[in-house]
């Protein structure tokens, strides 16, 4: 199995002839495929969680694709309201709302808010007062399970996401003359590939909201799931399939009575249909070890550093060659700086790219691009079968002061 198809191959190649640096690209039309299906139905509302991949092309492609838009910030807000999207189509989520962001939000129109702490909840009401306007407003709660995962978004550690019910019961709604109670919001495990397991989290989560909802004394209309969906990232990893996650979310939803569903995706949405190409600076051999040095790494795609887990790779070029195990290092001046462990052919040199592939969420904006001053990467788009550059490689002169 094979994470670059022929297609792609061809059109990275296209891209090297021109580019010398490290680049991601997006295949736009792919991704308009994939999102298609996804939005045909009823039984679950889908919003793109922005942070996974904030490039106009893709929230365009999203749009195109009937998402309306979860962001978590002043700056994702104005990327999105610049695609022309409209304003009653935003979610707000997150954990760090302050009162003068509340202030932007109101004033661009955006009505729709989760909200994750009691401070929140407070500016969201005076803010709403003063523009004269109602908000819809789901809380953000935090569950914890006797016997508990770790999660890179926290599972059932202490996180900033939202409040215990404990800490909600003391809420009392009949405060906030501006706001709509409609529903509660809960996301706490990133990249689930089993459905059953899914499911299971899901359902426990029902009774604890339900009852949530009638001590605080509002009808739950809305339920929000978050996101969560995970993407293969090795070739033993399973995959999702939709079809079956819908019945499983359409249970969800008879059981917990909501009117609505909502999910907001990130990487499942956007994940497979980006590839990041890096050019081999050389190869050595240290301490029994074969060692790839290439020119981008954690300040071009952090997650690996973060997660543990490699983004899948290929060599550009095609060769006869055997295969052997390398350390993949990208050039920064730290330990952090790696790549994975990966099987590519013994003749790979520095006329050489890889091809990282799934890397179309959590790719780019999630690094570090500033240390060490390179430059950052190139994005380009594959749109209607065109490439094109959306945005190319910035030297690190015109970023530094
Ligand atoms: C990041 C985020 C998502 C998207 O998560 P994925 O696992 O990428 O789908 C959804 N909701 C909220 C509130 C988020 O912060």
């Amino acid at each position: 199995m094979s994470f670059l198809s022929t297609a792609h191959r061809q059109v990275i190649e296209t891209i090297t002839q021109t580019e010398h640096t490290p680049f991601f690209v997006y295949d736009l039309d792919g991704l308009l495929a994939h999102l298609k299906p996804l939005t045909e139905q009823s039984v679950v509302k889908l919003w793109y969680a922005v942070k996974a991949n904030p490039l106009s092309k893709v929230i365009q492609t999203l749009d195109k694709a009937g998402f309306d838009f979860d962001v978590a910030s002043s700056g994702e807000l104005n990327q999105v309201l610049k695609q022309g999207v409209c304003p009653s189509r935003v979610l707000n989520t997150g954990p760090a709302k302050s009162k003068r962001q509340i202030q932007h939000f109101l004033s661009q129109g955006v009505r729709t808010f989760v909200a994750e702490s009691h401070n929140q909840v407070h500016w969201l009401n005076q803010v709403a007062c003063e523009h004269n306007v109602q908000l819809r407003v789901l809380l953000r709660v935090q569950l914890r399970w006797p016997d508990g995962e770790k999660n890179p978004l926290g599972g059932d550690s202490l996180t900033p996401f939202g409040l215990g019910t404990q800490q909600w019961q003391s809420l009392d709604i009949n405060d906030f003359e501006a706001l709509n109670f409609v529903g509660l919001h809960i996301f706490q495990w990133g990249n689930m590939l089993s459905t059953e397991k899914l499911t299971e989290l899901w359902s426990q989560m029902v009774p604890p909201l339900l009852a949530l909802a009638d001590d605080l004394g509002f009808a739950l209309q809305v339920l929000d799931l978050g996101g969560g969906l995970g993407i293969p990232y090795h070739e033993r990893d399973s995959k999702l399939a939709w079809p079956q996650l819908l019945d499983a979310l359409a249970n969800i939803k008879a059981a917990s009575g909501v009117e609505e569903l909502w999910m907001e995706l990130g990487r499942f949405a956007v994940g497979e249909y980006g590839h990041y190409a890096n050019p081999v600076v050389e190869q050595k051999q240290n301490y029994g070890e074969h060692q790839l040095i290439v020119a981008g790494g954690v300040n071009h795609i952090l997650r690996p550093a973060v997660t543990n887990q490699a983004f899948p790779c290929e060599l550009l070029r095609t060769t006869t060659a055997p295969e052997q195990s390398y350390l993949i290092h990208g050039p920064l001046c730290t330990a952090l700086d790696h790549l994975g462990r990966h099987e590519l052919p013994q003749d790979i040199n520095d006329q050489d790219w890889l091809i990282f592939s799934q890397c179309g969420a959590y790719g780019f904006t999630e690094s570090m691009p500033y240390f060490l001053c390179h430059e950052l990467p190139a994005e380009y788009v594959i749109e209607h079968g065109e490439i094109q550059c959306i945005r190319p490689a910035v030297d690190a002169s015109e970023y530094l002061r």
